[in-house]
């Protein structure tokens, strides 16, 4: 048996829907197929739950944008008298919304579980269209229920799937009588039953659990791009396809800001060796990007990508020298805060941490709260934390064999005036991380590609 998963842009046109449909049909295996919202629709869903929360009574226009959208899109795709109660279906999902948001005005405010069920009506409904448009054209379908069956539980303040369970409900609840099975993306539920998701870009996610579950013989991510490429093809325009890579590139790229693959969708595969393979619904015949556990080694270096909204904290001052014990706390101080990169030079006088600018506010008070009483007597200076920064990252296993990359790296952002601000390099030698001012993100970017490609 085999997962497809399809993102937001290639459940939105009918030419692709009518693509996904041939798709299918091509292959003779059992098929899930794994549907985000239409392209969109969750920034609209997340649009109307600020609204409603800030007092805004057009969050009720949102909703009936929302719920247009969808009309138009069955009435485009689906001929009246195939319909069936599909429309009806649709209403009753944004009545629910409705009823959602109506409740989030009043409160004016909106929780961690209200907003969970107002984001999953994207994929409900979007699945609830390619369901009905499957059973026409693709013969008997059925359909699992992933708000019931992909279960969640409390990791650190996140939602994280509890494998084991969802396995389990997964085998039990999987009938390979039908070819075919839409099984929605990105939605769940709690072991408590309360409605959850899987993170924004969650339908990744959602795919590869359904396919680590059933040993699937592939996972294929059909997106609006024709594989991973050498860059986001949409920040560089001479960026190219990859043909091949391996899970623990794909894991770090897609770490490291490029959102073609969410990146909690790489472990799942990885762990039964399941091939993915990367492809664009738009172009079907393209040969897209396979991901296994081998890399391409005529390609030390596979893909750069960049992550913006950084901040940096630097831990400075004499109290660090020598002394044991400085940097535990200081990493104690952040366990509730996402490090993305560390960094100390030997004289040991400073600390440099990077971080999320949205996480900057909580990780300067923590840090500032632990050393008191050092940032009293002036053996620590008090922490700040600096904005308007950039993560460049370079990823490719062949690194750590060819000598020179980051020479190559660095002389090209000199020759074009860009300041590096930290460079961190982690020992598996994997990728190599720059720290940059987002005003030269671009720049940087296509200065690294053009000299590495
Ligand atoms: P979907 O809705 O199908 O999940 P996404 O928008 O989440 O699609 O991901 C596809 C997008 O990822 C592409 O349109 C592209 O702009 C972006 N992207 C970022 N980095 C890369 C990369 N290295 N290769 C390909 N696409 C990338
Ligand atoms: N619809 C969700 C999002 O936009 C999940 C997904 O598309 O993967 O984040
Ligand atoms: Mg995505």
């Amino acid at each position: 048996m085999k997962v497809l998963k399809f993102g937001g842009t290639s459940v939105s046109s009918v030419e692709t829907v009518r693509n996904i449909s041939e798709i299918l049909k091509k292959s003779s295996e059992n098929q899930i197929v794994v549907c985000s919202a239409l392209s969109k629709v969750t920034n609209m869903l997340e649009e109307a739950a600020k609204k409603a929360a800030d007092g805004d009574v057009s969050y009720k226009e949102v909703c009936a944008q929302i719920e247009k959208r969808h009309y138009d899109f069955i009435d485009e795709l689906i001929q009246k008298e195939q319909q069936g109660d599909l429309k009806q279906t649709i209403h009753n999902h944004i009545a629910s919304l409705e009823k959602v948001l109506e409740a989030v005005y009043f409160l004016n405010e909106l929780s961690q579980r209200a907003y969970y069920i107002i984001v999953s009506f994207g994929e409900k409904m979007s699945n609830a269209i390619i369901f009905r448009y499957l059973t026409i054209h693709n013969g008997s379908v059925n359909y699992l229920d992933s708000s019931q069956i992909i279960i969640t539980r409390t990791v650190n303040g996140k939602e994280d799937v509890n494998r084991s369970v969802t396995n389990k409900n997964i085998l039990e609840n999987w009938n390979k009588d039908y070819k075919i099975t839409v099984a929605p993306g990105f939605i769940s539920k709690s072991e408590k039953g309360y409605a959850t998701t899987l993170g924004r870009g969650g339908s990744d996610y959602t795919a590869a659990i359904y396919a680590a579950a059933l040993d699937a013989s592939i996972l294929e991510i059909w997106t609006d791009v024709s594989g991973i490429y050498t860059a986001d093809p949409r920040k560089v325009k001479d960026a190219q396809p990859l043909e091949k890579m391996s899970y623990k590139e794909a894991l770090e790229l897609s770490n490291l800001g490029a959102k073609v693959i969410y990146a909690p969708t790489v472990q799942p595969v990885l762990e039964k060796n399941i091939p993915m393979v990367i492809l664009n619904t738009f172009r079907p015949d393209d040969k897209g990007t396979l991901v296994t556990v081998e890399t391409d080694s005529s390609k030390p270096i596979k893909s750069f990508s960049t992550m913006d909204n950084i901040a940096m904290l630097t831990f400075t001052g004499t109290g660090l020298v020598g002394n044991s014990g400085i940097a535990g706390r200081l990493f104690n101080a952040l366990k509730d805060v996402n490090v993305i990169i560390i960094s100390q030079a030997c004289s040991e006088m400073s600390i440099s941490v990077v971080i999320s600018a949205a996480d900057a506010q909580k990780a300067v008070n923590a840090i500032n709260e632990e050393f008191d009483f050092e940032i009293r007597k002036n053996y620590i200076k008090p922490i700040t934390a600096e904005t308007g920064y950039s993560i460049l990252a370079m990823v490719g296993e062949g690194m750590k064999n060819a000598a020179g990359m980051t020479g190559k790296a660095f002389t090209a952002l000199g020759e074009n005036n860009i300041n590096i601000h930290l460079i961190a390099q982690g020992s598996s030698e994997l990728n190599v991380s720059i720290v940059i001012k987002t005003e030269d993100s671009s720049k940087a970017l296509n200065c690294l590609h053009e000299a590495f490609f």
